[in-house]
């Protein structure tokens, strides 16, 4: 049976978003900055459930939730992206329906105010899955998207978190010159190293699963260094059959692991449920090969999961009945 033919309306809708996973420690955290990240995330279900709730589609509603993050300077997505070596804001993101099982990806664009809109263009507007840094800036103008001057990318705390990675890497360099002992590669102990990934994956009132996930990266990447959020079933996966997920992470270690189809094959070939299959993948597969990270998931029935192997991870979700829960801490 196609996956198209298997839509049923359940009636059910549901949203879960993340904001990223990592060292997010409650003692490092003010109350101020904690309140933002509630605001924040709190805004962009709310952007999601607004769709949901009048009969609007999945794809439509992870999108409008992942441009909010985007558009937020507390994510690395969009405005507050990471910084590459070279101090460049390279951007990645993905989009899938469950229903058809179509995608669409950009991987490091660096003028594409929200990337999120411009894979979801590939997918509607091209025959094409995955389009690449100038082709698919080029591609998103043509388009009629909205495209910056990559200054509007900047924000000082990034900035400053790049400044720390590079230090770091130069007073492993000093002691010994293997690449290995890069801080990209290697995140010490004790450092605040979040990943700040967005994502949002959703069921709607049709049935239909979406997914989809927004980042810069990761701080200090270099030479094109892409990671999992625009490689579908790596970072980014939906299909009707089984569930929606969304990844954030060591991307690396995601990518080998192919994170989100194989949440998705746990469920569909293996009969998981949803919280057993994710766990599985986040809590022993990541882990065993050396990554971390976490991920949010969504099933037909409207089932969450949200594990996590990392200190915290900014997440939140709504169901039908309106109530927006949003989380940070273990
Ligand atoms: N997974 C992302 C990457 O490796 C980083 C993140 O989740 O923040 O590019």
């Amino acid at each position: 049976m196609r996956s198209s033919e298997t839509t049923i309306d359940t009636g059910n809708y549901a949203l879960v978003i993340h904001g990223g996973a990592g060292t997010i420690l409650k003692e490092r955290m003010t109350s101020k900055k904690e309140a933002a990240y509630k605001a924040a995330l709190t805004q962009a279900l709310q952007a999601g459930y607004d769709i949901l709730k009048k009969g609007g589609n999945s794809l439509d509603a992870v999108e409008a939730a992942v441009i909010v993050m985007e558009d937020s300077p507390l994510f690395n997505a969009g405005k507050g992206s990471v910084f590459t070596n070279e101090g460049k804001n390279e951007m990645d993101a993905a989009i899938m329906d469950g229903k058809s099982l179509m995608a669409g990806s950009v991987a490091s664009v660096t003028t594409i105010k929200n990337p999120i809109i411009a894979a979801k263009t590939v997918m509607l507007k091209s025959p094409h899955v995955m389009m690449i840094g100038a082709g698919a800036e080029k591609f998103a103008k043509e388009q009629g998207l909205n495209i910056v001057d990559p200054s509007y990318f900047y924000t000082k705390e990034r900035w400053e978190q790049l400044q720390n990675a590079k230090e770091k890497d130069k007073i492993q360099l000093d002691h010994t010159d293997s690449i290995k002992s890069h801080s990209f590669l290697k995140q010490p102990e004790n450092h605040d190293y979040k990943y700040g990934t967005v994502g949002a994956c959703a069921l709607d009132i049709h049935g239909n699963l979406a997914a989809a996930t927004s980042t810069g990266g990761m701080t200090n990447k270099r030479f094109g260094r892409v990671g999992d959020a625009p490689i579908i079933g790596a970072g980014t996966y939906a299909n009707n059959n089984s569930c929606a997920v969304s990844c954030t992470g060591w991307g690396e270690f995601f990518i080998r692991n192919v994170v989100a189809h194989d949440v998705a094959a746990l469920v569909e070939y293996k009969g998981l449920n949803l919280k057993d299959a994710a766990e599985e993948v986040v809590m022993k597969k990541v882990p065993a090969l050396g990554g971390d990270g976490g991920l949010i998931a969504i099933d037909r029935k409207g089932n969450i999961a949200m594990p996590f192997n990392t200190a915290g991870m900014y997440r939140g979700y709504v169901k039908k009945d309106g109530q927006i829960v949003v989380e940070i801490y273990k």
